[in-house]
């Protein structure tokens, strides 16, 4: 506290990120990074970017980043997304602060689940909006039924963090059209890793296969709008590019407050790489793949010793041991040189939530709760 700080600032309840420890040599499975490096056409179009003496670094970037608003339309050209609708920023958590100031600012207050990314309730300090938990079921899933109240927008993550549970499209498409007054923010950070079936922590069904995103359901719904990241599933979270697709009407309230804020969010760096990745298919199918698989192999181990394991349909799990206490087993596991997640929040103080690394990191990792729990 300092007389010098704002009124606001007094106010604020900062979001926590996962440590980013400075040793090297640790088994880092605490903040859903990806383990495999990025397209090769990711570093070779940023050298690119650099070549000449880096001279084009004297140059400010392109304000509206146009060529990434046309990749990222591009490649969901399949469900008939242009540019327009496209809004980019630097992280998703950019792009989300900017949401809730531009669409989630009403007079009602806006839903969430009770347990969910913890960022929101602090973009409701900052920009001062009124909000309201919705429980989560005895499952961790979200029920659309239990939203049915007025409110002034609703956002959840699909699959939802940290519990990794996903809910089918035919439900958001329920709530969408239960709330046409509202708009619906659906944060799909984690969409890219979800599987072909059996990923559903409810009952609330559905199995379509292949896309999971939301992304099909824009040209339909005008109150949605679906927020990615190239952290996850592209490997770039050093790199922070995050998007919004949607009605053009709420892109443009997402430029007006970005234009109000800062006109180059993305510097050249970004631009470039992203664009690489977000063309590389190939690479992308395969890693994103590698952890998919990876994912169910360290569900099956975890549950041979005893844990239970929400399925997932995200780059990590959310488990807990029946007999053991989540801080000691996170404690131990540090000691060992392994980092994960443990939320000290209502409800999930016993769970942890586990990034799926390489094959590697996940046997050091089942390896050492071994030892941990013998
Ligand atoms: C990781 C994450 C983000 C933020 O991603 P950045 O693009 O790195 O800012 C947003 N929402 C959820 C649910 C996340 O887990």
């Amino acid at each position: 506290m300092s007389q010098y700080w704002s009124f606001l600032v007094n106010r604020l309840t900062p979001y926590v990120p996962g440590e980013q420890p400075k040793l090297p040599k640790l088994v880092k499975l605490n903040t859903n990074e990806n383990p495999y490096p990025p397209s090769p056409h990711v570093v070779a179009a940023i050298a690119d970017e650099l070549a000449d003496g880096g001279q084009l670094l004297r140059l400010y970037p392109d304000p509206n980043a146009d060529r990434l608003k046309e990749a990222i339309a591009a490649r969901y050209a399949g469900f008939g997304i242009t540019a327009q609708q496209v809004f980019v920023g630097n992280g998703s958590d950019e792009v989300l602060a900017h949401v809730f100031m531009a669409l989630l600012k009403h007079e009602r207050p806006i839903l969430f689940p009770d347990i969910t990314y913890s960022f929101y309730p602090v973009y409701c300090g900052l920009h001062d909006v009124a909000w309201e938990t919705v429980p989560l079921d005895e499952h961790f899933q979200i029920r659309i039924d239990d939203y049915a109240r007025p409110n002034g927008g609703i956002i959840f993550p699909n699959p939802n963090a940290p519990t990794g549970c996903r809910l089918p499209l035919e439900a958001i498409e329920r709530l969408l059209m239960a709330h046409g007054q509202s708009v619906v923010v659906v944060d799909e950070a984690y969409v890219d890793f979800g599987g072909e079936a059996g990923d559903e922590c409810g009952a609330e069904g559905g199995n379509e296969s292949g896309n999971h995103s939301a992304i099909a359901l824009v040209n339909r719904h005008p109150n949605l709008l679906v927020v990615h990241t190239l952290s996850k599933s592209r490997s770039l979270a050093g790199l922070r590019v995050g998007y919004a697709v949607g009605d053009s009407d709420l892109i443009e309230a997402l430029e007006r407050v970005k234009n109000s804020f800062n006109s180059y969010p993305l510097d050249r760096l970004a631009i470039a790489g992203a664009v690489a990745a977000m063309a590389d298919e190939e690479h992308f199918e395969t890693t994103r793949q590698a952890i998919i698989k990876s994912r169910e192999a360290l569900r099956s181990a975890l549950l041979a010793l005893a844990f239970e394991v929400l399925p997932s349909a995200a780059n990590f799990i959310f488990v807990r041991h029946p007999q053991r206490d989540a801080g000691d087993l996170a404690a131990a596991l540090r000691s060992r040189g392994i980092i994960v997640r443990h939320f000290r929040l209502p409800r999930i103080d016993q769970h942890l939530r586990i990034t799926i690394g390489t094959d590697e990191q996940c046997a050091l990792l089942v390896e050492a709760l071994r030892e941990i729990l013998a």
